[in-house]
């Protein structure tokens, strides 16, 4: 269906925020999104000022059967936040902050990014633990999961969520906590933006003044690879590690012109804890081989989400996968995979888990994948669009070859269709989901996500 110029004149009246449409200067800024390659143009965008202007675009798109693509901080890797011909509900203009110091929390609008959210709390010493990057938004990362530095100490983003308010597709506002709404408030921690679009959320902020950690760039060979993940598996929960083998070294100005071209592990760490502790758990990191760069030391925790270079919109394909075990033929394997690659940039990423995340049970969110030690992304950065393809094909290869059961991470998944979202959520959390989703979206108003369609089968309702 497409939208009428009623529509749009009515809500370009009624709507607190701004209602951009294709003829507006700053359209085609606004629907950008952040990875290159993606050029949907939708009928209009609704940058939306709160809760009242979310419920009305939310009937709106109801009543007229259009599409509805839910924006963030725009680093849907699938795409989900752009939309053509339908509307764009754009949450970045809402970034209210309230720091409620005795409680130890923070009510954060959604429209505020991981970096933003990390700088504002971070000023008095706080922080809860979104990912490894500045310009996501709060909203895609949280109601997926949320893996970042603070992951082992704390757990997953959702486990720091504490409430949120959400506009379900009745265009109701709904306060969602334990007590609450306890089904809502399960789904929408991992089930993604398929139950409504959140307004607010409620996190619990952890005392996080000073870390030890940043980067380590190592020499890429497999007792360095192996020996990584076997330290961060032992270190103490303090500390948690991403590992980033890469082919080629990037071109750093600290990257020596002898290592350029060649494999390196990029490694980013924070040990949440006492510095002097800290220290001597990065030691064993260190000695794994003569660091072609070492930048760790104790820094600040929001020093580690640096602002992002503005215009940055690179062309990437990628595939998630877990791991439980991980020797020396695995990270041989890895680093042939990478030596033989073509990409501009090829990347295997390995994220350890444990600690805070494996010690919430598996059935307490809509985040199956508790228990698995590792999260692993294969990641493939190209030149042209023509190219797509191609790196689709070598990343799924790659990553068939290192795929420990069928399992993905929903904040790490592409648009690879229905089978891929079920492994995102396995067995019963997949029934779970979907009789909520009957509850709360029955017509699928949310399907521009890894969609939860409400019936067995179905993908548009
Ligand atoms: P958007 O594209 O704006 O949103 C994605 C989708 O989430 C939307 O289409 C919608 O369905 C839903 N959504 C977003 N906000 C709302 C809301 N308020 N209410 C309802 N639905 C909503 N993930 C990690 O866990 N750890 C990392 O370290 C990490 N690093 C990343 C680094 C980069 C460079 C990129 C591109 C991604 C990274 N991710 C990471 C993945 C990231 O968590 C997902 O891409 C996430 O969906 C991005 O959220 P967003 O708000 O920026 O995206």
């Amino acid at each position: 269906m497409h939208i009428s110029q009623d529509h749009i004149a009515e809500l370009r009246t009624t709507l607190k925020g701004r209602v951009i449409r294709p003829q507006d200067a700053d359209y085609h800024q606004a629907r950008a999104v952040f990875y290159g390659g993606i050029d949907r143009r939708p009928a209009l965008i609704a940058a939306v000022a709160d809760a009242s202007d979310v419920a009305q675009v939310i009937r709106l798109a109801r009543a007229n059967g259009l599409e509805l693509a839910v924006r963030g901080g725009g680093h849907s890797v699938a795409g989900h936040s752009a939309s053509d011909g339908g509307i764009v509900l754009d949450l970045r203009a809402m970034k209210a902050l309230t720091i409620e110091h005795e409680r130890r929390s923070a009510w954060a609008e959604a429209g505020l990014t991981a970096g933003e959210y990390t700088a504002a709390v971070g000023a008095h010493g706080l922080a809860t633990g979104f990912g490894d990057t500045a310009s996501v938004g709060i909203g895609g990362i949280t109601l997926g999961g949320g893996i970042g530095y603070l992951v082992r100490k704390y757990g997953l983003t959702i486990d720091s969520l504490l409430a949120a308010e959400i506009v379900t597709a009745d265009g109701e506002l709904r306060r969602v906590d334990p007590q609450h709404e306890p089904k809502l408030f399960w789904a929408i921690r991992g089930g993604g933006g398929n139950f409504g679009v959140v307004t607010r959320f409620h996190f619990r902020l952890h005392p996080v003044e000073c870390v030890v950690g940043g980067m380590l760039l190592l020499p890429a060979t497999p007792s360095v690879i192996a020996g990584l993940v076997a330290q961060a598996e032992a270190a103490p929960e303090e500390l948690s590690m991403i590992a980033n083998v890469m082919m080629p070294a990037p071109p750093l100005p600290f990257v020596p012109v002898e290592q350029q071209g060649r494999p390196v592990v990029l490694v980013l760490m924070a040990y949440a804890g006492d510095s002097e502790a800290g220290q001597r758990a990065i030691a064993p990191f260190r000695a794994l081989a003569t660091p072609i760069a070492d930048l760790l030391r104790p820094l600040r925790y929001s020093e580690l989400f640096p602002p992002q270079e503005e215009g940055y919109h690179p062309l990437a394909v990628g595939q998630t996968l877990f791991m439980d075990t991980f020797d020396h033929g695995q990270a041989e394997a890895i680093l042939e995979h990478l030596r033989t690659a073509t990409a501009k940039l090829a990347v295997i990423q390995v994220r350890v888990l444990g600690g805070a995340v494996a010690r919430v049970p598996v059935e307490a969110t809509a985040f199956a994948h508790r228990q698995r030690r590792m999260m692993v992304n294969v990641a493939a950065q190209y030149e042209r669009p023509d190219e797509a393809a191609h790196y689709a094909a070598w990343t799924a290869n790659v990553a068939a070859q290192l795929r420990q059961g069928d399992a993905a991470y929903v904040n790490f998944l592409g648009d690879e269709g229905p089978a891929r979202v079920r492994d995102a959520y396995p067995g019963a959390t997949w029934e779970r989901l979907q009789a909520i989703k009957r509850l709360y979206d029955p017509t699928n108003l949310f399907r521009r996500n890894h969609n939860i369609p409400p019936a067995p089968g179905d993908a548009r309702v």
